[in-house]
């Protein structure tokens, strides 16, 4: 049975009884328009040790700036529904803003990390992490699932709640699933969606660079720095605006000042906008 739920009394009955029931609950938090990246992180965790799966859908207003997308975002239920049905999703919990954040809980519970935080993404999206981490943690208050799974694309997100969940002891396990991409590289995103046909045609080359780009640091590891700036320069050549492109630290995302190759240490990341549209890209080392 597939049960769609937007209130808490109906979500609450299930999650109750499943509990009574010591089912193993599976999550998967998305803002819908889901592609097959989304649909991916389903598959997976359905291979995982879960009775039950749920997705949630939230365009969530608390992580978007200002100026940035909330209003436009692509919503597009009745699909997403169609694919989640076939896929054998057990609950989708699709709720409205007003239930998540109630007019009467105006003084609201900040979560903070400054280091991981207050950079890269969240340096040109102030506010965006404390309003995922808000949203995370009401999700995972309302449905207690057991393992929850995230995408590399969106990796300084995957740290941060996985900080939050050592932090405060979270009883769940976090999984992070590799990034899916179209066949010209380009990560899966519903912002895609927003490209037009020459913008579309150019944006694989953020995941080219991170190809090249990681090559030519493990040739040349002493000269990391000059290689990234060439890069950025040729990318704006191209007409992309570069919000960053680094390399990191894999576990904390801390700046690298030397570069010592061990197997999966470093990670490069890209944010970029091209035209009006935001992308985020990154690769292991
Ligand atoms: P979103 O709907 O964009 O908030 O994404 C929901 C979840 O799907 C997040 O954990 C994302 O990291 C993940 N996700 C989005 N796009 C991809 C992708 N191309 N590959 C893997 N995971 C993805």
């Amino acid at each position: 049975m597939f049960i769609i739920s937007d209130n808490f009394n109906e979500l609450r009955k299930y999650i109750s009884l499943w509990k009574q029931k010591k089912y193993r609950v599976g999550f998967i938090p998305t803002m819908g328009n889901l592609h097959s990246g989304h649909l991916r992180l389903i598959e997976q965790i359905k291979k995982r040790d879960v009775d039950k799966t749920i997705v949630s859908i939230f365009v969530n207003p608390r992580q978007f700036g200002p100026n940035e997308d909330y209003t436009n975002y692509p919503r597009t239920l009745e699909d997403d529904i169609k694919k989640l049905r076939d896929l054998d999703v057990d609950l989708l919990f699709c709720p409205d803003k007003d239930l998540m954040y109630p007019i009467q809980n105006a003084g609201e519970l900040k979560i903070d990390n400054k280091i991981l935080m207050n950079d890269l993404c969240g340096s040109n999206r102030v506010g965006h992490f404390n309003g995922v981490l808000l949203v995370v943690n009401k999700l995972f208050n309302l449905l207690q699932p057991n393992i929850v799974i995230f995408g590399q694309k969106d990796y300084q997100q995957y740290l941060i709640i996985k900080n939050m969940v050592e932090n405060l002891f979270m009883p769940i396990e976090l999984i992070l699933s590799p990034i899916i991409r179209e066949i010209d590289g380009l990560a899966m995103s519903s912002r895609n969606k927003y490209l037009n046909k020459n913008e579309r045609e150019k944006a694989p080359k953020l995941n080219k660079s991170l190809i090249t780009i990681k090559d030519k640091i493990l040739q040349h590891p002493d000269k990391f720095h000059s290689i990234l700036e060439n890069q950025i320069s040729e990318l704006e050549k191209d007409g992309f605006f570069i919000d960053y492109f680094e390399l990191r630290h894999k576990n904390n995302l801390s700046i690298v000042e030397n570069f010592n190759y061990e197997n999966k240490k470093y990670i490069l990341l890209i944010a970029a906008k091209i035209g009006n549209t935001r992308l985020i890209d990154n690769i292991i080392l």
